[in-house]
Protein backbone atom coordinates (compact mmCIF):
# COMPACT_ATOMS: atom_id res chain seq x y z
CA UNK A 1 0.00 0.00 0.00
CA UNK A 2 1.33 3.53 -1.12
CA UNK A 3 1.99 5.86 1.80
CA UNK A 4 -0.98 8.28 0.89
CA UNK A 5 -3.29 4.88 0.54
CA UNK A 6 -2.22 4.32 3.65
CA UNK A 7 -3.02 7.71 4.95
CA UNK A 8 -6.50 7.59 3.77
CA UNK A 9 -7.40 4.48 4.85
CA UNK A 10 -6.42 5.79 8.37
CA UNK A 11 -8.10 8.91 7.45
CA UNK A 12 -11.95 6.76 6.65
CA UNK A 13 -11.48 4.79 10.14
CA UNK A 14 -10.98 8.00 12.57
CA UNK A 15 -12.27 10.76 11.20
CA UNK A 16 -15.94 11.63 10.62
CA UNK A 17 -17.08 11.29 7.06
CA UNK A 18 -18.51 14.41 7.01
CA UNK A 19 -16.63 15.37 3.82
CA UNK A 20 -16.83 12.10 1.92
CA UNK A 21 -13.96 9.84 1.04
CA UNK A 22 -10.97 12.26 0.98
CA UNK A 23 -9.10 12.74 -2.40
CA UNK A 24 -5.44 12.98 -1.31
CA UNK A 25 -3.44 12.94 1.53
CA UNK A 26 -1.25 16.15 1.79
CA UNK A 27 1.92 16.81 3.38
CA UNK A 28 3.88 19.53 2.29
CA UNK A 29 3.27 23.36 0.42
CA UNK A 30 5.12 26.02 -0.91
CA UNK A 31 4.01 29.53 -2.87
CA UNK A 32 1.14 27.88 -5.21
CA UNK A 33 2.09 24.30 -4.75
CA UNK A 34 1.41 21.49 -2.89
CA UNK A 35 2.50 17.54 -2.67
CA UNK A 36 0.64 14.66 -1.93
CA UNK A 37 2.15 12.01 0.52
CA UNK A 38 2.84 9.78 -2.51
CA UNK A 39 5.24 12.70 -3.81
CA UNK A 40 3.17 14.18 -6.72
CA UNK A 41 3.43 17.94 -6.91
CA UNK A 42 -0.10 20.45 -8.06
CA UNK A 43 -0.63 23.24 -8.42
CA UNK A 44 -2.98 25.44 -5.73
CA UNK A 45 -5.61 27.46 -7.18
CA UNK A 46 -8.35 25.49 -4.81
CA UNK A 47 -6.65 27.76 -1.81
CA UNK A 48 -8.51 25.03 1.26
CA UNK A 49 -12.16 26.71 -0.25
CA UNK A 50 -10.04 30.06 0.40
CA UNK A 51 -8.80 28.92 3.59
CA UNK A 52 -5.10 28.80 3.03
CA UNK A 53 -4.46 32.65 2.33
CA UNK A 54 -3.98 34.96 0.12
CA UNK A 55 -0.17 34.20 0.02
CA UNK A 56 0.17 30.45 -1.17
CA UNK A 57 2.00 27.71 1.10
CA UNK A 58 4.42 28.71 3.82
CA UNK A 59 4.79 32.24 2.93
CA UNK A 60 8.25 33.07 4.79
CA UNK A 61 7.13 35.95 6.42
CA UNK A 62 3.99 34.18 7.63
CA UNK A 63 6.04 31.32 8.91
CA UNK A 64 8.80 33.80 10.83
CA UNK A 65 5.67 35.50 12.68
CA UNK A 66 4.31 32.06 13.86
CA UNK A 67 7.58 31.09 14.77
CA UNK A 68 8.70 34.33 16.70
CA UNK A 69 5.07 34.32 18.50
CA UNK A 70 4.99 30.66 18.77
CA UNK A 71 8.52 31.00 21.34
CA UNK A 72 6.55 33.78 22.99
CA UNK A 73 3.24 33.65 24.27
CA UNK A 74 0.52 31.53 22.62
CA UNK A 75 -2.45 32.06 24.77
CA UNK A 76 -3.77 34.31 27.41
CA UNK A 77 -7.52 34.63 27.43
CA UNK A 78 -9.71 37.59 26.76
CA UNK A 79 -9.85 39.47 30.43
CA UNK A 80 -5.81 40.44 28.42
CA UNK A 81 -5.02 41.46 25.54
CA UNK A 82 -1.89 41.42 23.29
CA UNK A 83 0.15 43.00 20.75
CA UNK A 84 -0.92 40.56 17.54
CA UNK A 85 -4.86 41.26 18.38
CA UNK A 86 -4.19 45.29 18.80
CA UNK A 87 -2.03 44.90 15.22
CA UNK A 88 -4.39 42.99 12.80
CA UNK A 89 -7.31 45.17 14.38
CA UNK A 90 -5.85 48.45 13.62
CA UNK A 91 -5.13 47.03 10.24
CA UNK A 92 -8.58 45.86 9.30
CA UNK A 93 -9.86 48.93 10.84
CA UNK A 94 -7.61 51.22 8.69
CA UNK A 95 -8.56 49.47 5.27
CA UNK A 96 -11.73 49.33 5.82
CA UNK A 97 -14.60 51.12 7.44
CA UNK A 98 -13.67 51.85 10.62
CA UNK A 99 -14.99 50.32 13.76
CA UNK A 100 -13.99 47.62 16.01
CA UNK A 101 -13.08 43.84 15.50
CA UNK A 102 -14.37 40.56 17.33
CA UNK A 103 -12.26 37.90 17.13
CA UNK A 104 -13.50 33.90 16.12
CA UNK A 105 -12.23 31.23 14.42
CA UNK A 106 -14.35 30.46 11.47
CA UNK A 107 -16.60 32.29 9.15
CA UNK A 108 -20.06 30.48 10.92
CA UNK A 109 -18.95 31.54 14.27
CA UNK A 110 -17.80 35.52 12.78
CA UNK A 111 -21.27 35.23 11.02
CA UNK A 112 -23.64 34.27 14.70
CA UNK A 113 -21.61 37.11 16.48
CA UNK A 114 -22.98 39.43 13.65
CA UNK A 115 -26.80 37.74 13.90
CA UNK A 116 -25.91 38.50 17.78
CA UNK A 117 -25.49 42.08 16.96
CA UNK A 118 -27.44 42.28 14.65
CA UNK A 119 -31.11 41.55 17.12
CA UNK A 120 -29.24 43.49 19.98
CA UNK A 121 -28.95 46.45 18.07
CA UNK A 122 -32.28 46.66 16.09
CA UNK A 123 -34.09 46.27 19.21
CA UNK A 124 -37.01 45.13 20.99
CA UNK A 125 -39.25 43.01 18.69
CA UNK A 126 -36.71 43.16 15.71
CA UNK A 127 -35.54 39.09 15.22
CA UNK A 128 -36.07 38.68 11.66
CA UNK A 129 -32.94 38.15 9.20
CA UNK A 130 -33.19 38.48 5.30
CA UNK A 131 -30.79 36.72 3.51
CA UNK A 132 -30.47 35.80 -0.59
CA UNK A 133 -30.82 32.62 -2.12
CA UNK A 134 -28.05 30.37 -3.35
CA UNK A 135 -25.92 32.43 -0.52
CA UNK A 136 -23.73 30.32 2.21
CA UNK A 137 -23.19 31.69 5.48
CA UNK A 138 -22.13 28.37 7.20
CA UNK A 139 -23.35 25.05 9.03
CA UNK A 140 -23.90 26.13 12.89
CA UNK A 141 -27.50 26.70 13.83
CA UNK A 142 -27.49 30.52 13.15
CA UNK A 143 -25.76 30.46 10.30
CA UNK A 144 -27.35 27.46 9.10
CA UNK A 145 -30.96 29.16 9.16
CA UNK A 146 -29.15 32.19 6.87
CA UNK A 147 -28.13 29.57 4.35
CA UNK A 148 -30.89 27.96 2.23
CA UNK A 149 -31.20 24.86 0.42
CA UNK A 150 -29.76 20.87 0.64
CA UNK A 151 -27.57 22.48 3.58
CA UNK A 152 -30.36 22.47 6.12
CA UNK A 153 -32.02 19.14 5.00
CA UNK A 154 -32.82 16.86 8.21
CA UNK A 155 -31.71 19.78 10.76
CA UNK A 156 -35.01 21.51 10.95
CA UNK A 157 -36.29 23.72 12.19
CA UNK A 158 -33.87 26.64 11.46
CA UNK A 159 -34.26 30.19 13.91
CA UNK A 160 -37.12 31.45 13.70
CA UNK A 161 -37.66 34.68 11.35
CA UNK A 162 -35.91 33.52 8.24
CA UNK A 163 -36.75 35.45 4.84
CA UNK A 164 -35.47 34.93 1.70
CA UNK A 165 -35.12 37.02 -1.31
CA UNK A 166 -33.61 36.87 -4.43
CA UNK A 167 -29.71 38.25 -5.27
CA UNK A 168 -29.99 41.21 -7.51
CA UNK A 169 -33.41 41.95 -6.61
CA UNK A 170 -34.47 44.84 -5.02
CA UNK A 171 -37.73 44.66 -4.89
CA UNK A 172 -37.75 40.92 -3.24
CA UNK A 173 -35.76 42.61 -0.48
CA UNK A 174 -38.27 45.39 -0.37
CA UNK A 175 -40.82 43.01 0.38
CA UNK A 176 -38.90 40.96 2.28
CA UNK A 177 -38.44 43.60 5.15
CA UNK A 178 -41.58 44.34 7.56
CA UNK A 179 -41.15 46.19 11.00
CA UNK A 180 -39.97 42.79 12.80
CA UNK A 181 -36.60 42.76 10.71
CA UNK A 182 -33.54 43.42 12.18
CA UNK A 183 -31.42 42.99 9.08
CA UNK A 184 -29.84 41.67 6.01
CA UNK A 185 -27.02 39.47 5.57
CA UNK A 186 -25.77 39.43 1.58
CA UNK A 187 -22.50 38.18 0.34
CA UNK A 188 -20.31 41.38 -1.88
CA UNK A 189 -20.13 38.53 -4.61
CA UNK A 190 -21.60 34.93 -4.04
CA UNK A 191 -19.08 32.02 -3.84
CA UNK A 192 -20.55 28.68 -3.12
CA UNK A 193 -23.63 30.08 -4.75
CA UNK A 194 -21.73 30.32 -8.38
CA UNK A 195 -19.45 33.54 -8.45
CA UNK A 196 -21.97 35.73 -8.77
CA UNK A 197 -20.93 39.59 -9.08
CA UNK A 198 -23.58 42.17 -8.04
CA UNK A 199 -24.59 45.29 -9.83
CA UNK A 200 -23.23 48.57 -7.99
CA UNK A 201 -27.13 50.09 -8.39
CA UNK A 202 -28.30 46.50 -6.12
CA UNK A 203 -25.59 46.76 -3.52
CA UNK A 204 -26.40 50.92 -3.37
CA UNK A 205 -29.82 50.24 -3.50
CA UNK A 206 -29.16 47.76 -0.50
CA UNK A 207 -27.67 50.12 1.52
CA UNK A 208 -30.55 52.57 1.10
CA UNK A 209 -33.30 50.38 1.71
CA UNK A 210 -31.86 49.05 4.87
CA UNK A 211 -31.27 52.57 5.70
CA UNK A 212 -34.84 53.56 5.07
CA UNK A 213 -36.18 50.66 6.92
CA UNK A 214 -34.07 50.99 10.07
CA UNK A 215 -32.35 47.62 9.17
CA UNK A 216 -28.48 46.65 9.58
CA UNK A 217 -26.70 45.71 6.65
CA UNK A 218 -24.23 42.93 7.17
CA UNK A 219 -21.27 41.61 4.20
CA UNK A 220 -20.27 38.17 4.78
CA UNK A 221 -16.60 38.86 3.16
CA UNK A 222 -15.44 35.63 4.28
CA UNK A 223 -14.57 34.51 1.33
CA UNK A 224 -13.80 37.60 -0.97
CA UNK A 225 -11.60 39.17 1.84
CA UNK A 226 -8.77 40.25 2.34
CA UNK A 227 -7.69 41.74 -1.27
CA UNK A 228 -8.55 38.64 -3.49
CA UNK A 229 -10.89 40.37 -5.35
CA UNK A 230 -8.55 43.53 -6.52
CA UNK A 231 -9.68 45.43 -3.40
CA UNK A 232 -8.70 45.16 0.21
CA UNK A 233 -12.67 44.07 0.88
CA UNK A 234 -15.46 43.13 -1.96
CA UNK A 235 -17.93 45.41 -0.50
CA UNK A 236 -15.43 48.74 -1.89
CA UNK A 237 -15.89 47.73 -5.52
CA UNK A 238 -19.61 48.98 -4.86
CA UNK A 239 -19.59 52.73 -3.58
CA UNK A 240 -21.00 51.79 -0.29
CA UNK A 241 -20.19 50.16 3.27
CA UNK A 242 -22.35 47.87 5.51
CA UNK A 243 -22.70 47.71 9.16
CA UNK A 244 -20.85 44.62 10.16
CA UNK A 245 -18.54 42.53 8.13
CA UNK A 246 -17.83 39.12 8.69
CA UNK A 247 -14.13 37.79 7.50
CA UNK A 248 -12.61 34.17 8.29
CA UNK A 249 -10.97 32.04 5.10
CA UNK A 250 -7.83 33.78 4.27
CA UNK A 251 -7.94 36.44 7.02
CA UNK A 252 -5.39 34.01 9.46
CA UNK A 253 -2.90 33.46 6.52
CA UNK A 254 -3.39 29.71 7.02
CA UNK A 255 -4.48 29.76 10.34
CA UNK A 256 -7.58 28.97 12.06
CA UNK A 257 -8.71 32.86 12.54
CA UNK A 258 -12.05 34.72 11.92
CA UNK A 259 -13.05 38.31 12.28
CA UNK A 260 -16.40 40.16 13.07
CA UNK A 261 -16.08 44.34 12.03
CA UNK A 262 -18.60 46.38 13.43
CA UNK A 263 -18.87 49.94 12.20
CA UNK A 264 -18.59 52.77 14.45
CA UNK A 265 -22.03 53.50 15.16
CA UNK A 266 -22.04 49.56 16.33
CA UNK A 267 -18.69 49.17 17.65
CA UNK A 268 -20.05 49.05 21.63
CA UNK A 269 -23.58 47.37 20.57
CA UNK A 270 -21.41 43.61 21.85
CA UNK A 271 -20.90 45.56 25.51
CA UNK A 272 -19.42 43.45 28.50
CA UNK A 273 -20.54 39.77 28.80
CA UNK A 274 -22.52 39.64 25.56
CA UNK A 275 -20.96 37.52 23.45
CA UNK A 276 -17.03 35.52 24.01
CA UNK A 277 -14.94 33.19 22.40
CA UNK A 278 -12.17 31.82 25.06
CA UNK A 279 -9.33 31.23 22.17
CA UNK A 280 -10.73 34.20 19.82
CA UNK A 281 -8.06 36.22 19.02
CA UNK A 282 -5.42 34.11 20.53
CA UNK A 283 -1.50 35.50 20.02
CA UNK A 284 -0.27 32.42 17.60
CA UNK A 285 -3.44 33.19 14.64
CA UNK A 286 -3.27 36.97 15.08
CA UNK A 287 0.28 36.76 14.47
CA UNK A 288 -0.04 35.24 11.33
CA UNK A 289 -3.28 36.87 10.25
CA UNK A 290 -1.35 40.05 10.73
CA UNK A 291 1.64 38.72 8.74
CA UNK A 292 -0.75 37.97 5.86
CA UNK A 293 -2.42 41.66 6.36
CA UNK A 294 0.76 43.62 6.13
CA UNK A 295 2.24 41.44 3.06
CA UNK A 296 -0.69 42.46 1.29
CA UNK A 297 0.19 45.98 2.02
CA UNK A 298 3.69 45.96 1.74
CA UNK A 299 3.77 43.83 -1.97
CA UNK A 300 0.29 45.60 -3.00
CA UNK A 301 -1.41 42.30 -3.11
CA UNK A 302 -4.72 43.82 -3.54
CA UNK A 303 -3.80 45.62 -6.64
CA UNK A 304 -1.73 42.52 -7.80
CA UNK A 305 -5.02 40.39 -7.89
CA UNK A 306 -6.94 43.08 -10.21
CA UNK A 307 -4.10 43.10 -12.34
CA UNK A 308 -3.44 39.39 -12.81
CA UNK A 309 -7.38 38.70 -12.31
CA UNK A 310 -7.96 40.62 -15.64
CA UNK A 311 -5.51 38.95 -17.19
CA UNK A 312 -6.54 35.41 -16.60
CA UNK A 313 -10.22 36.33 -17.08
CA UNK A 314 -9.45 37.67 -20.43
CA UNK A 315 -7.17 34.65 -21.63
CA UNK A 316 -9.86 32.25 -20.55
CA UNK A 317 -12.42 34.73 -22.85
CA UNK A 318 -10.12 34.85 -25.94
CA UNK A 319 -9.44 31.28 -25.84
CA UNK A 320 -13.16 31.33 -27.13
CA UNK A 321 -13.88 27.21 -25.39
CA UNK A 322 -17.40 25.41 -26.73
CA UNK A 323 -18.23 23.95 -23.54
CA UNK A 324 -17.57 27.52 -21.69
CA UNK A 325 -20.57 29.82 -21.41
CA UNK A 326 -19.49 32.87 -19.13
CA UNK A 327 -16.21 33.53 -17.27
CA UNK A 328 -17.05 36.28 -14.65
CA UNK A 329 -14.88 37.57 -11.52
CA UNK A 330 -12.89 40.49 -9.75
CA UNK A 331 -9.46 39.76 -9.38
CA UNK A 332 -8.06 36.59 -8.35
CA UNK A 333 -11.39 35.16 -7.77
CA UNK A 334 -12.58 33.82 -10.58
CA UNK A 335 -15.76 31.74 -11.83
CA UNK A 336 -16.16 29.67 -15.13
CA UNK A 337 -19.64 28.32 -16.22
CA UNK A 338 -19.41 25.66 -18.57
CA UNK A 339 -22.65 23.96 -20.12
CA UNK A 340 -22.03 20.64 -18.08
CA UNK A 341 -21.37 19.99 -14.52
CA UNK A 342 -18.29 21.06 -13.19
CA UNK A 343 -16.87 17.60 -11.62
CA UNK A 344 -15.75 15.99 -14.10
CA UNK A 345 -13.57 18.51 -15.03
CA UNK A 346 -12.57 19.15 -11.49
CA UNK A 347 -11.34 16.03 -11.04
CA UNK A 348 -9.46 15.76 -14.35
CA UNK A 349 -7.32 19.16 -13.66
CA UNK A 350 -6.23 17.17 -10.56
CA UNK A 351 -5.25 14.23 -12.45
CA UNK A 352 -3.15 16.55 -14.46
CA UNK A 353 -1.48 18.31 -11.33
CA UNK A 354 -4.18 21.44 -10.84
CA UNK A 355 -6.08 21.94 -7.76
CA UNK A 356 -9.25 24.15 -8.48
CA UNK A 357 -12.56 24.59 -6.90
CA UNK A 358 -16.30 23.92 -7.63
CA UNK A 359 -19.25 26.49 -7.29
CA UNK A 360 -22.62 25.06 -7.51
CA UNK A 361 -23.16 21.62 -10.14
CA UNK A 362 -22.21 23.86 -13.25
CA UNK A 363 -19.44 26.61 -11.81
CA UNK A 364 -15.41 26.08 -11.59
CA UNK A 365 -13.86 28.81 -9.29
CA UNK A 366 -10.31 29.75 -9.26
CA UNK A 367 -8.55 30.87 -6.62
CA UNK A 368 -4.54 30.79 -7.11
CA UNK A 369 -2.71 32.66 -4.43
CA UNK A 370 -2.37 36.45 -5.07
CA UNK A 371 1.83 35.95 -5.09
CA UNK A 372 1.66 33.71 -7.27
CA UNK A 373 4.48 33.62 -9.93
CA UNK A 374 3.08 34.61 -13.41
CA UNK A 375 4.69 31.78 -15.02
CA UNK A 376 2.99 29.22 -12.92
CA UNK A 377 0.16 31.15 -13.04
CA UNK A 378 0.04 30.77 -17.02
CA UNK A 379 0.71 27.14 -16.59
CA UNK A 380 -1.95 26.35 -14.86
CA UNK A 381 -4.64 28.86 -16.89
CA UNK A 382 -2.85 26.75 -19.73
CA UNK A 383 -3.65 22.94 -18.58
CA UNK A 384 -7.41 24.28 -17.97
CA UNK A 385 -7.59 25.59 -20.95
CA UNK A 386 -6.55 22.51 -22.67
CA UNK A 387 -8.68 20.34 -20.48
CA UNK A 388 -11.74 22.49 -21.54
CA UNK A 389 -10.75 22.50 -25.35
CA UNK A 390 -11.06 18.63 -25.37
CA UNK A 391 -14.48 18.67 -23.78
C1 LIG B 1 -17.07 29.37 3.83
C2 LIG B 1 -18.03 30.44 4.08
C3 LIG B 1 -18.63 30.59 5.35
C4 LIG B 1 -18.39 29.61 6.47
O1 LIG B 1 -17.08 29.66 6.92
P1 LIG B 1 -16.52 28.50 7.90
O2 LIG B 1 -15.17 29.00 8.29
O3 LIG B 1 -16.48 27.24 7.11
O4 LIG B 1 -17.44 28.43 9.05
C5 LIG B 1 -19.46 31.66 5.55
N1 LIG B 1 -19.72 32.54 4.57
C6 LIG B 1 -19.17 32.44 3.33
C7 LIG B 1 -19.46 33.46 2.31
C8 LIG B 1 -18.30 31.38 3.05
O5 LIG B 1 -17.79 31.25 1.83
Amino acid sequence: MSKQAEMLAATEKFLVGNYGPRMRAMVRGQGARIWDADGKEYLDFFAGFGGGGVAGHCHPKIVQAIQAQAETLLCHGNFFTSQPQIDMAERITAHGFGGKVFYCHSGAEANEAALKLVRLAAGEGRYKIVSFNHCFHGRTMGSLSLTPGKYQQGFEPMLPGNVKADYGDLDSVAAAIDDETAGVFVEPIQGEGGVNIPTVEFMQGLRKLCDERGVLLVCDEVWTAPARTGKWFAYQHYGMAPDVMTCAKAIGGGAPLAVMVAAPKYADVLGPGKHGCTMGGNPLCAAAGNAALKLIEDEKLDQRAAVLGERVMQTLRDAKIPCVKEVRGRGLFIGIELDRESKPLFLAAMDRGLLICLAQTHVLRLAPPLTIEEKLLDRGVGILIDLLKAQ
